[in-house]
């Protein structure tokens, strides 16, 4: 038996989580959360390749405050199978050997369950490396699920013990922290996300948003791109420091944005009745790392006619007419890959992990902050607001017990 926080299904507790949860700090982990503490037989997978695994530190995404504020779309409901253990940013030790890898050894997870995981043919995505696109996330020898941390029969980050696949497990360096490895899984998709923006040499970039993603996503951007200078949105001051250690040229404030750009790159600004204002010029890419309405139409409104504008947020509704109006190319990123075309093939992981050696990011891992599993709904809390909180990534250690 192992302690693990359980998400169930409940639609009631779903639309009164849309009702409050995002909008009043504090009830997103109240009655409304459909999150509870839970006594459960640890996972088992008896299938060559799988092994079961401790968790030492999880973090808390933007994807878990979504699913259990309501705020994600039932979209995702036909692909997660309830009850499951949350936690896909994972780092852990394997409890038993698997394949090449020893017990003991201090692995990250790739979250993705592929068609390697789950034990079928692989389809046409996973064959090229493509894993994060893998398109049979509901099928073969698992519970549906499009992540380890959304699947019922894997468990997740958020309890004392999860099983994963060989294909998921990349080893920890000696020497790195806890706390740095944790960060792996969100530079990993940061790293996808840079190379989803398709920059040219020298282009604009503006990163709309200045939370882990946004942060994470401004240090991929200056690494692996030509990207000229980099425009960062942030709300917080300590945010604006870390931005720009990272590699961003400026940082504004959400208000001051479109008039910045506006400036520089010589656009004209257009004022509509009653809604949003926006570019007519722009930069030349945009990256929503928030998903919110606001980061979201930022992103659209202040791209140039034919510019592009990535997904990286787990979008909300927005009004999409600049997509339309000035032939945006708006494209996804999500998770990242096992092959990044544009990495010469490697894996985001494999880069994500190059990448959190640098001093940059030493400074980002110091403000991780984790709590044990029986503190979940301050930890919540504390994730909602961690932008205001000077915390730019809030984990689990089921470890401990303070
Ligand atoms: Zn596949």
């Amino acid at each position: 038996m192992m302690l693990a926080l359980e998400m169930y299904r409940s639609l009631p507790r779903h639309v009164a989580g849309k009702a409050i949860g995002g909008r009043v700090p504090g009830l997103l982990s109240g009655y409304a959360a459909p999150l509870r503490l839970m006594t459960i037989d640890e996972p088992a997978i008896d299938r060559p390749g799988w092994a079961r695994l401790r968790t030492r530190l999880s973090g808390i995404c933007g994807s878990d405050l979504g699913a259990l504020s309501g705020r994600t779309s039932l979209y995702f409901s036909g692909v997660v199978s309830m009850p499951f253990v949350p936690g896909h940013e994972v780092v852990a030790e394997l409890l038993d050997d698997c394949e090449d890898l020893p017990a003991g050894a201090r692995v990250v997870i790739d979250p993705v369950l592929t068609c390697a995981a789950r034990g079928v043919d692989p389809c046409e995505d996973c064959v090229t490396g493509a894993t994060n696109r893998c398109s049979r996330i509901t099928v073969g020898g698992l519970a549906p699920g499009l992540q380890t941390g959304f699947c019922a029969d894997t468990g997740g980050g958020w309890g004392e013990v999860l099983t994963a696949h060989r294909s998921q497990l990349h080893v920890v360096p000696e020497g790195y922290s806890d706390e740095q490895a944790v960060l792996t899984e969100p530079m990993a998709c940061a790293v996808h996300t840079a190379l989803r923006a398709g920059v040219a040499d020298n282009d604009r970039v503006l990163v709309s948003g200045a939370g882990s993603v946004g942060l994470l996503t401004t240090l991929a951007l200056r690494s692996l791109t030509g990207a000229g200078e980099i425009t960062v949105v942030a709300k917080h001051g300590h945010q604006r420091e870390l931005a720009l250690q990272l590699g961003a040229t400026e940082v504004v404030a959400p208000d001051e944005a479109l008039r910045r750009l506006r400036r520089v790159t010589g656009a004209f600004q257009i004022k509509p009745e009653r809604s949003a204002a926006y570019l007519l010029g722009g930069v030349d890419v945009a990256v929503d790392a928030v998903g919110s309405k606001q980061s979201l139409e930022t992103a659209l409104h202040a791209t140039r006619a034919g510019g592009r504008v990535v997904l990286s947020g787990m979008p909300q509704a927005a009004d999409l007419s600049a997509a339309w109006f000035r032939e945006l190319e708006v494209v996804g990123s999500y998770s990242s890959a096992q092959r990044e075309t544009g990495l010469d093939g490697r894996s985001a992981f494999e880069v994500a992990t190059e990448l959190l050696a640098g001093d940059a990011v030493s400074s980002l891992a110091k403000t991780v902050a984790s709590y044990p599993l029986h503190r979940w709904r301050e930890a919540l809390d504390h994730a909602h607001g961690a932008g205001r909180l000077g915390t730019v990534k809030v984990a689990f250690d089921p470890r401990s017990n303070r």
